[in-house]
């Protein structure tokens, strides 16, 4: 039961990565510790369960670290949203903008079966770019989208109102 752990006091906050300006919030740190990642995935399942998923889905890389023990802890199966070029296969890819330039994330073609309710995961949601590709793509699939999650949100950049889903995470700095 994760209902009464401290995430935040896992979470590192580094200045000025990748760039100069930029507050990351690290999750290595949290990852490291095992009855933190435990009751992190632990608070995870709780709040995706609700939405009954068939599926889980993640956005690599970091998304793979948490959709993976969440599919075992929930027993479902899971997708894998790629960067270009690294799916065999035929795929359908989604391009979207960034601050500077273009960014793409794969699925595979029949990565996604008919009646899938997916939920997608990923670490933390910015600006939301990155997650609002992933749903797009997850939909065009044939998917439905009854959720997407991420551990962390940061509130401040409003990057829940360009998702085309419900969206919850399990902390927010703003
Ligand atoms: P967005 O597309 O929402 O602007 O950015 C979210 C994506 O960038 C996520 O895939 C996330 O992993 C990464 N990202 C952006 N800022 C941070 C941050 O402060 N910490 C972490 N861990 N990831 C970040």
């Amino acid at each position: 039961d994760g209902s009464s752990f401290d995430l935040k006091a896992h979470i590192r906050a580094v200045p000025d990565f990748p760039k100069p300006g930029i507050l990351f919030y690290d999750i290595c740190t949290l990852l490291r510790d095992g009855p933190a990642f435990n009751a992190a995935i632990k608070m995870l399942a709780d709040l995706v369960r609700p939405y009954r998923p068939t599926t889980l889905a993640g956005i690599e890389s970091r998304g793979f670290v948490l959709a993976a023990p969440l599919a075992l802890e929930l027993g479902l199966g899971f997708i894998l949203l790629r960067k270009p070029r690294k799916l065999p296969g035929a795929t359908i890819g989604y391009n979207y903008a960034l601050e500077y330039g273009t960014d793409r994330l794969e699925i595979q073609a029949d990565a996604v079966k008919k009646g899938d309710r997916v939920v997608l995961l990923d670490d933390l949601l910015a600006t939301g770019g990155t997650m609002a590709a992933g749903i797009r793509l997850l939909k065009e699939a044939g998917a439905e989208v009854p959720l997407a999650a991420a551990m962390i949100e940061l509130t401040f950049l409003n990057g829940r109102a360009r998702l085309d889903a419900p969206f919850e995470a399990l902390a927010a700095y703003d």
